[in-house]
């Protein structure tokens, strides 16, 4: 079979890999060294279709403010923004304590503190501008199965959904964004520091009996974290009576619960799942009245002990999984990604995009970034995640201080808009 040769080769085309493929299409429009660039990924991919790709099934995600500025760079947030619905106040709470903290974006000079917008409208906009691009290729409805180095790179052989093979390719630089979801990394013997937190997310979007008000709540109680994102509304029109239309209040729900419990709360009937939701949760947020698909995943703090090697980057999740409940994967890995494709952008010569130093450059931009975000949120995780009764007191103190003092409500303020010190100005 013919090689067919490429500068950068992308393993996969999910949230963080099409976004990389994005950035450095957009990028070689406007001119410069043209690098020969192409995402492989496994589902279809059309230009108004997501199909069954699970980066964008029914999960929702909070989009930071820094992602908000990339989305605009990127040319997508007007796509994005008539569906994401803005997040004004955090309110903070923990089930049984008497603290609670109320961060409201208008008190710190800002319109939002992010945004909350469903996976598949994030999938269609990095979709439709991608196909607008004509610089990086697609080879959709294929997977890499083996990926071998050899002194320029790396070869890469490719199949379709039956296993058989279809095209080998080699790439100067292989960036892998395959969500962890395959055995390359195994292949490799990357090696992950993993931590696993015997918790599974259970995730659904809910109706509520009322208005969310843009209120993002943060639940910690004995057995897990709950976060409750306001999400547009779901307008259903009727042809029957034509203009009318019914308005459902809605938010998106990530529960944490100990991994066993996870298959009771999926097969719960509705009623009785929004009857538990709503003694775990409280009325805060009205009373809820529906529930959609339910999913859940497990999960694990995973990090990679290697993201760079000579023609070879470890990208999104297969660099770095993180706890959902801080709301931080995505938005980390967007930053890590338009990082790179900068780094990569500035190259004079084809040969150095994989190049140790080029990549190095971009692991050194990004790293602090990056240890601090994942040890903001795990750090977090572990004071509300646990049941002994001096933490217990303990953050029910750091909730209330939380509400008192500026400096430290700036900081917790700044992590959640992925703003801190650290990040990068995305203008
Ligand atoms: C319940 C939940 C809620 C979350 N909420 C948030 C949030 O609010 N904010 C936030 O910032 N983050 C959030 N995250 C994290 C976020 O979803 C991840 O950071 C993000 O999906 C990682 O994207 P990825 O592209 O690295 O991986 P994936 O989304 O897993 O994409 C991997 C892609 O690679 C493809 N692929 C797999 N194997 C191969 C192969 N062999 N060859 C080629 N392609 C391959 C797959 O088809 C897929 O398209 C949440 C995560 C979960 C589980």
């Amino acid at each position: 079979m013919l090689t067919e040769p490429y500068d950068i080769v992308i393993v996969g085309g999910g949230l963080v890999g099409l976004s990389l493929a994005l950035a450095i299409g957009q990028a070689q429009q406007k001119g410069g060294l043209r690098l020969k660039a192409t995402v492989v990924e496994p589902f279809p991919m059309t230009s108004h279709e997501t199909g069954a790709n699970p980066s964008f099934d029914a999960r929702s995600t909070a989009l930071s403010y820094s992602t908000e500025k990339i989305y605009r760079r990127l040319g997508i947030w007007s796509s994005v923004e008539s569906q994401a619905a803005a997040i004004q106040r955090i309110h903070v709470s923990d089930k049984g304590q008497w603290g609670a903290t109320r961060l409201i974006a208008s008190d710190q000079g800002l319109d939002a503190y992010g945004h909350v917008a469903p996976n598949e409208i994030l999938g269609k906009a990095l979709y439709q501008a991608f196909h607008q691009q004509s610089q990086v290729k697609l080879a959709a409805s294929q997977k890499v199965s083996s990926l071998e180095p050899t002194p320029d790179g790396y070869r890469l052989s490719l199949c379709d959904s039956k296993g058989l093979p279809t095209r080998e390719l080699s790439a100067r630089l292989v960036v892998v964004t395959d969500g962890g979801r395959s055995n390359l990394a195994e292949q490799l013997g990357i090696v992950y520091k993993t931590s696993d937190y015997q918790q599974n997310a259970v995730i659904a979007n809910v109706g509520l009996s009322r208005a969310h008000e843009n209120i993002a709540y943060e639940r910690f109680t004995g057995d897990g974290a709950m976060a409750l994102l306001p999400l547009v509304d779901y307008v259903a029109r009727s042809e029957a009576v034509g203009e009318s239309a019914s308005r459902l209040h809605r938010s998106a729900l990530v529960w944490t619960v100990p991994s066993r419990q996870a298959p009771g709360l999926l097969e719960l009937n509705e009623e009785a799942f929004l009857s538990r939701l709503q003694s775990v949760f409280g009325h805060r947020a009205g009373r809820f009245i529906r529930v959609g698909e339910r999913h859940t995943y497990p999960l694990q703090l995973k990090t990679s002990l290697e993201q760079v090697r000579p023609g070879l980057v470890m990208l999104g999740n297969s660099a770095h999984t993180l706890h959902p409940v801080a709301g931080q994967g995505y938005n980390l890995a967007l930053r890590d990604a338009m990082t790179l494709a900068e780094c990569l952008c500035q190259v004079t010569t084809a040969e150095q995009v994989g190049s140790l130093e080029v990549l190095n450059r971009y692991y050194e931009m990004q790293r602090e970034d990056q240890s601090r975000t994942i040890l903001g949120s795990d750090g977090l995780l572990k004071i509300f995640g646990s049941k002994s009764s001096m933490l217990r007191k303990a953050r029910s103190f750091g909730l209330v201080s939380l509400n008192l003092l500026g400096p430290v409500k700036s900081h917790f303020t700044e992590m959640a808009m992925g703003v801190s010190g650290v990040a990068r100005e995305w203008q």
